[in-house]
C-alpha cells in the first residue's frame, strides 16, 4: 500500500484538491478536483490521472455547502476513494506566511493562531485558506497538516526590492513588498535546471500569467523581485485585478466620490483588470475570441504592461538571459506570448514562431540572446513535495 499525500488549496468559494501517491520516493498525483460555488451552487467533481471523472455531484440552488460541508464531503471521497493508499499527510497552500513564516511550516493550534494573525495582511485569501487547517484537526486528528505559503519564496529579496518609500515604523508594522505566487516560482526554479542549466544559474524573469498574474525576477533561482507587492493586486492588471494604480485614485475615489473601503476593494479586486478594460470578461480566451475592439484594447492594455515590466526585472537583474512563460494564459496563448516577445526584441529576445506556435517548451530562435521557454507550472506538486519532506524529515 503506497502512502499518500493530499493538497488543498482553499479559496473563498472552492476547495481544490489533489491527491499524489508517494512511490519510491516520487509523488504520482491520483487524484485531483475540486468543490466550487460552496456558498451559492456547489458542485463536486473529482477526477482519476487520466482525466476520468470518479465523482460528479451538484448541489441544488441556493444549497450552501460552505467550507465545513464541502471539506466534510471531500473527506467522504477521500475515504471511499483512497483505501489503496494510507494518508501521511494534508499539505495546504496558505497565501501568507507573514516575516515570521519563510519555509514550510508543519501545523498546530499555536502556529494556525499566529497565521491567524496574519488575516489583516490578506482578508480576501488568508481566512479561506485557514479554515479547513482547523476542521481537519477535529475531524483526523493525527494526520499531519503541513502549510507553504505563497510569500515565503519572496522572502530573500534584498530590501531595496521590498520596502516601499514610507516612514520606517509604518514598514516595521508589516507594510511592505511579500510578492506572491511563490508556490508557481519555487516550481519553475526547481524544474529549470532540467530545462536550460543556464538558465538557472542566471538571469531570469518568470510571467506567471494566470488569473492572478504576477512576473517574478530570479537570479541563480532566487526571486530577488516581483510585481505583486503588500498585496496581490499589484503588478500586472489580471482577469479583475487593475495592478499597479496610483494610490491617489484611492483617496480621490474615497474623498470626491464617496466610495467606502468595500466599495475600493470591489472595484480593484474584482471589476477591473481584462474585464473592467473591455466590459466582457475576464478569461483571455473570450477576449481573443472577441472581434469587439474594447476586447482588442484590453489585450494590449495586458502585453504594455508585461511589457514594461520586464524591462523593470531585466533592470532589477542588470541583464536578461531567459524568460519563462507560465500558468494559464502564459503556457497557452502562443499571441500573448509573441506580442511580449516582440516588445522585448530591444532586450535580445528573439523567438522561433514556429516553436511558439507548437507550445514549446523551448520558444526562443537558435540565435536569441535571451533563451525564451513556456513551461506549465504545477503547486500542487510543490506543496506535495513540501509536505512530504516535513513529515518524513527528507
Ligand atoms: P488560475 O489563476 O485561476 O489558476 P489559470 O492559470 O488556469 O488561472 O489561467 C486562467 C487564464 O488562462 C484565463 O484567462 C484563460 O482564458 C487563460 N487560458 C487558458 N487557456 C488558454 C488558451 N488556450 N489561450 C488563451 N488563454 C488561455
Amino acid at each position: 500500500m503506497s502512502d499518500a499525500i493530499t493538497v488543498l488549496n482553499a479559496g473563498s468559494s472552492s476547495i481544490k484538491f489533489s491527491v499524489f501517491a508517494v512511490e519510491d520516493g516520487e509523488l504520482r498525483m491520483v487524484f485531483s478536483g475540486q468543490a466550487e460555488g460552496i456558498f451559492t451552487r456547489p458542485r463536486f467533481l473529482a477526477k482519476d490521472q487520466a482525466g476520468m471523472v470518479v465523482e460528479e455531484k451538484q448541489w441544488a440552488e441556493g444549497e450552501h455547502l460552505g467550507h465545513d460541508g464541502a471539506l466534510d464531503h471531500l473527506v467522504g471521497f477521500l475515504k471511499e476513494h483512497t483505501n489503496d493508499y494510507k494518508p501521511i499527510a494534508i499539505g495546504h497552500r496558505v497565501v501568507h506566511g507573514g516575516l515570521e513564516f519563510t519555509h514550510p511550516q508543519r501545523l498546530n493550534a499555536a502556529i494556525v493562531d499566529r497565521l491567524e494573525a496574519l488575516v489583516p495582511l490578506a482578508p480576501l485569501h488568508q481566512p479561506h485558506n485557514l479554515s479547513p487547517i482547523r476542521l481537519l484537526f477535529e475531524r483526523v486528528p493525527d494526520l499531519p497538516q503541513v502549510a507553504c505559503f505563497d510569500t515565503a519564496f519572496h522572502a530573500g529579496q534584498p530590501e531595496l526590492a521590498q520596502l516601499f518609500a514610507i516612514p520606517q515604523e509604518i514598514t516595521d508594522s508589516g507594510v511592505r513588498r511579500y510578492g506572491f505566487h511563490g508556490l508557481s516560482y519555487e516550481y519553475i526554479a526547481s524544474v529549470l535546471p532540467q530545462y536550460d542549466p543556464e538558465a538557472a544559474a542566471g538571469r531570469t524573469v518568470v510571467l506567471h500569467l494566470g488569473n492572478g498574474a504576477s512576473m517574478c525576477a530570479m537570479k541563480a533561482s532566487h526571486s530577488v523581485a516581483s510585481t505583486m507587492g503588500f498585496t496581490a493586486v499589484e503588478g500586472l492588471p489580471m482577469g479583475t485585478r487593475c495592478g499597479a494604480l496610483d494610490p491617489g485614485v484611492v483617496l480621490y475615489l474615497i474623498d470626491q466620490r464617496g466610495m467606502d473601503v468595500r466599495g475600493v476593494e470591489r472595484l480593484i479586486y474584482k471589476e477591473s483588470g481584462l474585464l473592467g478594460l473591455s466590459g466582457i470578461s475576464s478569461d483571455m480566451r473570450v477576449l481573443q475570441e472577441s472581434d469587439d475592439p474594447r476586447a482588442a484594447f484590453a489585450i494590449d492594455y495586458y502585453v504594455y504592461r508585461i511589457s514594461r515590466e520586464l524591462g523593470s526585472l531585466a533592470a532589477a537583474l542588470g541583464g536578461l538571459d531567459s524568460i519563462v512563460f507560465t500558468a494559464g494564459i502564459g503556457e497557452n496563448s502562443d499571441s500573448v506570448r509573441e506580442r511580449v516577445c516582440g516588445h522585448a526584441a530591444w532586450l535580445g529576445v528573439e523567438l522561433d514562431p514556429q516553436a511558439n506556435a507548437g507550445g514549446g517548451p523551448r520558444i526562443s530562435a537558435s540565435g536569441s540572446n535571451v533563451a525564451v521557454w513556456a513551461i506549465p507550472t504545477n503547486e500542487e506538486l510543490m506543496i506535495a513535495r513540501h509536505t512530504l519532506n516535513l513529515v518524513t524529515g527528507g
